[in-house]
Formats: C-alpha cells, sequence, structure tokens
C-alpha cells in the first residue's frame, strides 16, 4: 500500500508505535522524527519533569530571598555604629557565672525580646564600671533585634559621638541638624554608650533630651549606657530624662561584679 492510499489516521499510526512507560506503566505515542527513530515521552513522567522544573525554580527563588534578607540583616548590623570587636557579640557568647551576671543577662534578654511592649518603647538603663560587658550587652541586643525577616534598625554610639554628630551641623552647610537629630531619632534602637562625668553641659543636655524626646513621641526603645552608678546618673542627666527612661516599664541593670578585663 502506497502512502497515498492511506487514510490520515493511517498514516499517522505507521508513523507512531506504543510505548510503555517502566515508570508509571501508562502506554503513550512516540512518533516517527523523519526516519531518524521514534521519540515521545510518557505523560505522567512529563508532568513530573514540569513539576520539579517549578519546583528546583522555586527553591532557587526562595534561596535568594533567604541570602537577600541575610545580607539586609548584616547590612544593618554592619552601619549600626558598633564597634568592629563587638559586631559578632550575642548573648549566646556573653559567659554569665555568678547568679547576678545570670540574672543581667536574663533581664537584657527579656528587654530585647519585649522591648516594644505595648507598643511603647521601654527604655533600658545599664550602669557599671570598665570592662563589665556593658557593651557586648548592647552588642548582644543590637543582634537580637535585628533579623533578616524584619526591617528593625539600631544606632549604636556613644554620647559624646552622638553631641558631636549634631553640632557637626552646625558648621556644615551640607548638614542640616534637624536631619541629624532625626537619624538618631528614627532608629528602631538607639543604644548611647559611656554617658559619663564628661558628659551634660546643659547644651548637651538639651540636644540629649531632644532626641529623646522625639523617640518617646514615636515610641521607639533607647537603651543608655554608663559608668556612673545609677544614682549619679540621674543627677547628671536629670529628672526630665530619666523619667522618660523608667515611664512604660523601663528596666535598670547594674553590673556590679569586678571587670572581666585583664588588668594591665
Ligand atoms: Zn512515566
Amino acid at each position: 500500500m502506497t502512502t497515498e492510499n492511506m487514510t490520515i489516521a493511517e498514516l499517522s499510526a505507521a508513523k507512531t508505535i506504543t510505548a510503555t512507560c517502566d515508570k508509571h506503566g501508562i502506554n503513550y505515542d512516540k512518533r516517527d522524527f523523519y526516519g531518524r527513530g521514534y521519540y515521545g515521552i510518557c505523560p505522567e513522567c512529563a508532568r513530573e519533569a514540569d513539576e520539579a522544573r517549578i519546583q528546583a525554580e522555586k527553591v532557587r527563588f526562595a534561596q535568594q530571598e533567604v541570602d537577600r534578607r541575610n545580607e539586609f540583616r548584616n547590612k544593618r548590623i554592619n552601619v549600626s555604629g558598633l564597634p568592629s570587636r563587638f559586631i559578632k557579640k550575642t548573648f549566646s557568647d556573653y559567659i554569665a557565672t555568678t547568679p547576678e551576671q545570670q540574672r543581667v543577662l536574663s533581664v537584657a534578654k527579656e528587654y530585647a525580646e519585649n522591648r516594644n511592649d505595648l507598643g511603647n518603647g521601654r527604655g533600658m538603663i545599664i550602669t557599671g564600671t570598665v570592662g563589665v560587658g556593658k557593651t557586648h550587652i548592647a552588642a548582644a541586643i543590637i543582634n537580637e533585634i535585628i533579623k533578616p525577616d524584619n526591617s528593625t534598625t539600631a544606632i549604636y554610639t556613644t554620647a559624646r559621638d552622638m553631641i558631636r554628630h549634631i553640632r557637626s551641623a552646625w558648621r556644615n552647610p551640607e548638614l542640616d541638624e534637624l536631619e541629624v537629630i532625626e537619624h538618631y531619632s528614627e532608629a528602631s534602637m538607639l543604644i548611647i554608650d559611656e554617658i559619663g562625668v564628661q558628659f551634660g553641659s546643659d547644651s548637651e543636655l538639651v540636644q540629649l533630651f531632644e532626641v529623646m524626646d522625639k523617640r518617646y513621641g514615636e515610641q521607639l526603645p533607647t537603651v543608655m549606657i554608663s559608668n556612673l552608678r545609677i544614682e549619679e546618673l540621674s543627677a547628671l542627666l536629670g529628672d526630665r530624662i530619666i523619667d522618660r527612661m523608667r515611664e512604660d516599664n523601663g528596666v535598670a541593670i547594674q553590673l556590679d561584679w569586678a571587670s572581666n578585663r585583664g588588668v594591665a
């Protein structure tokens, strides 16, 4: 029989063979490919291949998203202003051996987790002498609250650097004092370290209060760190600022043990 005499069905039948999928046991057609062989794929195998491809793409996109989020997190940590030797410090590598150290650690952890309780920014005051690990706690708070899946930001600064930065706007026409104050006022968390006796002229207190007041208005938490004892800090900063810190379940921790640092 010549092909001219064949029906379309016969013609197409001659060009296809039936195969059975080893995996699925399904019969399917394989078609002649210009006499070079019969090609075809089990429809179920095709569907599975499609699904695997889509799944692989989803995994790849998800991984890209994870990478992007981690990068975003690291970037926020890197621009926080934490000194490089503290930048990776967390609660888990804070060595708390005595009951007092363990208590301080748990208060600080609780604070980091619940700093925005009731929508209010709770304050925390950390006091203690040099070398007891105050800045480590500050770094641990920042590392705890900045997560890949949030957009929390934090600024760590010394009191002196913050005031110097605000004042630099007076001489620098490219800086606006209000913008600098806003920079400190808008971060999700502000940690001001080294509030000591050298700090506290009237104008410095006015600038500090301005930042604190804006943060209070925005219900954003602030952590203050000082070598002074809490009574001395209250005397230095005045009731106005200390009251802001105490409001809404603000906490104060005193690191009262001897220095962890070796004596030089
Ligand atoms: Zn199959």
